[in-house]
C-alpha cells in the first residue's frame, strides 16, 4: 500500500466521460436528497421551478439557482436550533458543530453527521496521499482546535492514513518548534502566514535554523499563499521541504489539492465535488482554460446541511494541460487566485492584492509582512504600500525594482513606504494584508 501512488486508484484515473457521469448520477442523489429534507431549499427551488426530474444532464445544473453565504445566515438561529431548516436529517444525527471563520458578519454554523464526518476526511486522505504522505510520516498539527474547521479534517485523515499525528493545539509558537525538534516530526499543516512566523520565530527567537528541522513537507491552506510562487519560495527555502497547497472551506468540504509533481496549480477532487466557474461580468460558465471567474462549488455526498451550487467567491481559472501526475481530475491554474469580494477597480485597472504579494515576496530583501491601503485623495485613488527592508538592506538596493515589477505585474502605481524589519504587524494565523478604505465611506 505506501507504495501505491494514488489514494484511489479507480476513481484517480477515471476516464473523463466516466467521471463526468458519476458527477452527473452523484449530483441528481444529492439534489433530490436536498429537495426532499430541506424546506429551505426545496422553497427556493421551487420558486424558481425546478424539481429533482428537471435534471437530466450536466447542462441542466446550471438551471438551478446558487446559493449565497449571506442565505445560510439569514436561516440560522432558529428551529431546529441553531441550524434552521435546512438541515436535512433529525437533529439527534448532528455530531459535530463548526462555524465559518470569515472576519465580516455573523459566522455560518455548520452541522455534520458522523459520515460527513467520515466523508472530510476521506476527502482529505485524497490531499494528504497526493502530497506524499505515508504511514511513517510523523505529522505535527501546529493549529488552536476548537469550533473553527481548519485543519481538523487534516488530523483525522493523516490518522486514517496511518501516519502518526502530533497535536499541537494550545502550545505557543516557540513550543511547537521544540516539539517538532525533539520528535522530528516529518510533515506539518498551516496557514502560509503562520508557516513564514514560525520561520521566523524559529531563527530570531530560539536560534533554530528551521531548515534544520526533519520537517520535509507542508501542507498549507486558508489563504492563497502556497499557490502564490514567491510566498511558496520563502516557505520551501525556509524549511528545505516541499510546500503543497490546499483550498476548502467549512461550507464547501476540501475539494482541491496540489499533488507532488507541483503543476502550478491544484487539482479539484472531482469523485467529491462539481466545481463550475462562472463569469463574473456574464454571470456564464467558463467551460475552457484561459478565463478567470469565481467559483460555485457542490460537494456531492454531504448530507447534513448541504453545500448546492455554493457561491464560493474564490477566483479561479481551468489549466489548459493535464497533470504529469495522471490523475484525470482538471486542474485549476495557479490554485485560488483571490476572492471575487477582494478584487477591485483602482483608478479604472482592476487589482488583486495577490498580484502584490508575488511581486513583494519575490524580492530579495524585502521582509515577508506588507500591507496594502486604498484610498481616495479628493476624487483620485491611491494605493499606499508598506513593506520592511531586511537588516542591512537599504532603500535604495531596492525601490526601482520594486516599482517597476508592480507596474509590470499590475499596470498601477503606488506611494511606497518602508519600515524597519519587525515593525508592521504580524498575524497569527491568516493575515490582513488589503484595506480598501473607500469602501466605508
Ligand atoms: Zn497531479
Amino acid at each position: 500500500m505506501p507504495d501505491q501512488v494514488f489514494w484511489n486508484p479507480i476513481l484517480e484515473t477515471l476516464p473523463r466521460g466516466k467521471l463526468q457521469k458519476l458527477q452527473f448520477l452523484k449530483f441528481k442523489r444529492i439534489f433530490k436528497w436536498t429537495y426532499d429534507n430541506s424546506k429551505f431549499h426545496r422553497t427556493l427551488y421551487k420558486s424558481h421551478g425546478i424539481e429533482p426530474c428537471d435534471i437530466r444532464s450536466l447542462n441542466d445544473i446550471k438551471k438551478i439557482p446558487k446559493i449565497e453565504k449571506s442565505m445560510m445566515r439569514d436561516i440560522q438561529n432558529k428551529d431546529p436550533f441553531p441550524y434552521g431548516d435546512a438541515l436535512c436529517v433529525p437533529i439527534e444525527e448532528v455530531s459535530t458543530f463548526r462555524q465559518t471563520s470569515g472576519t465580516t458578519g455573523q459566522p455560518v454554523y455548520q452541522p455534520d453527521t458522523w459520515q460527513d464526518w467520515e466523508w472530510w476526511s476521506e476527502c482529505w486522505a485524497y490531499i494528504l496521499w497526493a502530497q506524499g504522505y505515508r504511514p511513517k510520516d510523523k505529522v505535527f498539527l501546529p493549529f488552536g482546535y476548537n469550533i473553527f474547521v481548519a485543519f481538523w479534517a487534516g488530523h483525522y485523515a493523516a490518522e486514517k492514513l496511518g501516519c502518526e499525528v502530533i497535536p499541537g493545539g494550545v502550545l505557543d509558537t516557540k513550543a511547537r518548534i521544540l516539539k517538532i525538534k525533539e520528535l522530528s516530526a516529518s510533515a506539518m499543516m498551516a496557514t502560509p502566514t503562520y508557516i513564514l512566523s514560525m520561520a521566523d520565530v524559529a531563527k530570531n527567537k530560539l536560534g533554530i535554523d528551521p531548515s534544520q528541522l526533519s520537517i520535509n513537507k507542508i501542507t498549507c491552506a486558508g489563504e492563497p499563499g502556497a499557490g502564490i510562487p514567491g510566498t511558496k519560495k520563502r516557505m520551501e527555502d525556509a524549511f528545505g521541504a516541499k510546500v503543497y497547497d490546499h483550498s476548502g472551506a467549512t461550507e464547501t468540504g476540501a475539494w482541491s489539492f496540489e499533488c507532488s509533481d507541483q503543476p502550478h496549480g491544484m487539482h479539484v477532487n472531482e469523485a467529491m465535488f462539481l466545481v463550475e466557474i462562472e463569469d463574473i461580468e456574464t454571470g456564464k460558465i467558463i467551460e475552457r482554460p484561459g478565463k478567470k471567474g469565481k467559483m460555485i462549488i457542490t460537494a456531492l455526498d454531504r448530507i447534513a446541511q448541504p453545500c448546492i451550487r455554493f457561491d464560493s467567491k474564490d477566483i479561479i481559472e481551468w489549466a489548459p494541460e493535464a497533470c504529469s501526475c495522471g490523475r484525470t481530475f482538471r486542474l485549476i491554474k495557479g490554485g485560488v487566485q483571490g476572492r471575487a469580494d477582494d478584487i477591485t477597480k483602482v483608478k479604472g485597472v482592476l487589482l488583486s492584492p495577490i498580484a502584490i504579494e508575488e511581486v513583494v515576496r519575490s524580492i530579495k530583501g524585502l521582509g515577508d509582512e506588507f500591507e496594502i491601503i486604498v484610498d481616495k485623495k479628493g476624487d483620485t485613488d491611491r494605493i499606499q504600500l508598506k513593506v520592511e527592508l531586511l537588516p542591512n538592506v537599504t532603500k535604495h538596493q531596492i525601490n526601482e525594482k520594486l516599482k517597476d515589477q508592480l507596474r509590470l505585474k499590475t499596470n498601477l502605481g503606488y506611494l511606497i513606504e518602508y519600515y524597519d524589519h519587525g515593525t508592521l504587524p504580524r498575524y497569527e494565523v491568516k493575515a490582513k494584508h488589503f484595506k480598501d478604505l473607500r469602501k466605508h465611506k
